[in-house]
């Protein structure tokens, strides 16, 4: 099982029992037996949950909750920094109730909080009892009733600290400000002029969205002051990105941020906090280098890093180090869920033998035949070559009615035939290495059941790279290859680039399906962006969730489920009312019966097939 790389990327979250059956390790309790993984699938089964499901473990989620405050902490000691750190979870990132009040129930030690990006999710974070230094950062465009009730919840006693966007948005807050007669928590948001590098590289430098130049800064910083009301910006926010690769990125983004901190300070703006945002990356695929789905850096290394920066910048310029805010949301959240899916079928591209030929087959097939006759290591390529060029011949005289449909079909299987010999022929032949990759990719198609749109909108939208492993059967190896495609009817919805040790391969090793058991698959790291981005192509729903606690004897607690959705409430999402669908269809079955086509009894039969469908499940059941 090697060949998966799972010791490279699962950061110590995963093992492979001897049993073959790959197991969820508690980060918690190092010393705990692994559960495995088939097995809790068995369990949920047996209480009626089926996959596909996304799975949520609740100690993966605490690990990162942890490992990112202690790293700053140890950071902030190390460098006799003179300030704490004080993390916000973007809400964004994954908006599911049973994560965010996980979060904030276990970053209460840590004095953790919430960035709010619209007014749902301000109205997401003020329904947290939050700890009493933990701060609510309300980013993104706001009206004045999203300011009105941020203003408002410092009566709460909530840090709530409004982001300045844009001079404009600053005229809404001081107005409001002074309807209400309450004092706001103000914070700036700075666009910096530095690029990052990445996939998200647009979302940083001049042209980004969001936050104000230089000039729009001080003229927000002036209005303030005119109003009375500079005493109140106490923020700066800078975002630095999202999955920055390069960890020396981080450290030029957050010098300039601190420029910025530094200049406004002697402009005489009491600035006490620095935010920067997100861009702490994970490295989904194990490699630790500054590719496009790793990093060349630790989460403690970057805690470090910024923490350093900082210092330095702050004491060259003589300011007070200010409290460190990072909203840090795919480095917390990723590792936590995983989706787990079930494979239907299998569609094979080669095949075990080879058809006897009829005495009046087109000599093509003969040709195509005796190819096998010169298929030895040193002639692999030509192999390929010849069988390439025959099938292709053949399938030109079926369609122009030369070859019949038999004939065509007994050609068929000879290819596949041979491709099942070239292929392993390129596979154990040292010379044969290109070829060996590109027959990787003519690899058998495994049918799953999941959607790609609706579970991990990212690999389809951006090319988003996760860790998919079977989860069982590791003790043996596999002896197929396979691209991955999705139940809905689109050929978008498919996966052909996996992670391997060492590689990206365009198809994963896998076993031939067993007849007996399901052959399940896991995809890892889903736990940011994937749940909410996710649409109803072809209307398959959410998927069950389900969150787990581990046990320290290698059983688990089932912490919560959440139902998938049903076929009703799919429909009612795309304005169809599931009660007047059901008596239009009783309507259509009376009037059956009416003309005589059908019986009482299939009447009943029809309706009740027809019920169950909508309160059924959108996946393959
Ligand atoms: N904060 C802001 C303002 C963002 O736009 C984002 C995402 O791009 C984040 C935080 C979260 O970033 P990440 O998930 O990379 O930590």
């Amino acid at each position: 099982h090697s060949i998966y790389g799972i010791d490279r990327w699962s950061k110590d979250l995963l093992s492979v029992l001897p049993n073959g059956d790959v197991a969820l390790c508690d980060p918690a309790h190092p010393e705990a037996a692994p559960v495995s993984l088939p097995q809790i699938l068995e369990d949920l089964h047996e209480r009626g949950i089926a996959s596909p499901l996304v799975l949520r473990v609740k100690s993966f989620l605490e690990a990162e909750i942890q490992h990112l405050n202690d790293s700053f902490a140890q950071a902030i000691a190390k460098t006799g920094y003179r300030a704490p750190y004080r993390g916000v979870f973007p809400i964004k990132v994954n908006q599911q109730a049973q994560v965010v009040d996980r979060i904030v129930e276990f970053g209460r030690q840590y004095e953790y909080g919430l960035e709010a990006g619209s007014k749902p999710e301000l109205v997401i974070a003020l329904a947290h009892r939050l700890s009493k230094d933990a701060l609510i950062v309300c980013n993104g465009v706001k009206d004045v009733e999203f300011v009105r009730l941020a203003i408002l919840s410092r009566r709460l006693g909530f840090n709530t600290v409004i982001v300045l966007e844009s001079p404009k948005e600053a005229e809404i807050v001081i107005e409001t400000a002074r309807a209400l007669g309450v004092d706001p928590l103000l914070g700036v948001r700075v666009k910096l002029t530095n690029q990052i590098s990445g996939k998200w590289q647009s979302s940083s430098g001049d042209r980004s969205a969001f936050g104000m130049n230089t000039d729009q800064l001080l003229r927000v910083v002036d209005r303030l002051r005119d109003e009375g009301l500079l005493h109140c910006l106490k923020l700066q926010h800078s975002h630095l990105g999202s999955q920055v690769p390069d960890v020396n990125d981080v450290r030029r983004a957050v010098t300039e941020a601190c420029r910025y901190f530094t200049e406004l300070t002697r402009e005489g703006v009491p600035l006490t906090h620095l935010d920067l945002g997100g861009g702490l990356g994970v490295d989904y695929t194990g490699e630790q280098r500054a590719t496009e789905n790793s990093v060349n850096y630790t989460m403690a290394e970057y805690c470090a890093n910024v923490v350093e920066t900082v210092a330095y910048a702050m004491d060259e310029a003589g300011v007070e180090h200010p409290v460190l805010v990072t909203e840090s949301g795919r480095a917390v959240s990723a590792t936590s869920s995983m989706l787990i899916f079930d494979v239907l079928e299998s569609t094979l591209y080669d095949a075990p033998d080879a058809p006897e030929l009829e005495p009046d087959d087109h000599h093509l097939l003969k040709d195509l035949q005796a190819v096998s006759g010169y298929l030895v290591p040193e002639r692999v390529q030509e192999c390929w070559n010849d069988a390439l060029f025959y099938r292709g011949e053949l399938r030109a005289l079926f369609r122009r009615g030369y070859v019949d449909l038999r004939q065509m079909a007994r050609g068929e299987r000879i290819y596949l035939n041979l491709m099942a010999r070239i292929k392993e022929i390129a596979h154990e032949s040292p010379q044969s290495g290109e070829l060996d990759k590109e027959l990787q990719k003519i690899a058998d198609v495994y049918h799953c059941n999941f959607s790609l749109f609706q579970s991990l909108p990212d690999v389809w939208a951006i090319d988003q790279l996760h860790p998919i492993v079977p989860l069982q059967m590791l003790d043996q190896t596999p002896d197929r290859r396979a691209v991955l495609s999705d139940i809905t009817c689109d050929s978008d919805g498919k996966m052909d680039q996996f992670i391997l040790a060492g590689e990206i391969a365009p198809s994963l090793p896998v076993h031939s399906l067993p007849e007996d058991k399901p052959y399940y698959l896991g995809v890892f790291f889903v736990g940011a962006y994937q749940e909410t981005l996710g649409d109803l192509h072809n209307l398959f729903g959410d998927t069950n969730v389900v969150t787990i606690d581990l046990r320290a004897d290698g059983g688990f607690d089932l912490l919560h489920e959440q139902e998938g959705d049903t076929i009703a409430q799919v429909l009612s999402y795309v304005e169809y009312d599931p009660a007047s669908c059901i008596a239009t269809f009783r309507k259509m079955v009376d009037e059956a019966i009416s003309a005589g086509g059908i019986t009482a009894n299939e009447r009943k039969t029809l309706i009740d097939a027809y019920r169950a469908s909508m309160n059924g499940y959108t996946y393959f059941e």
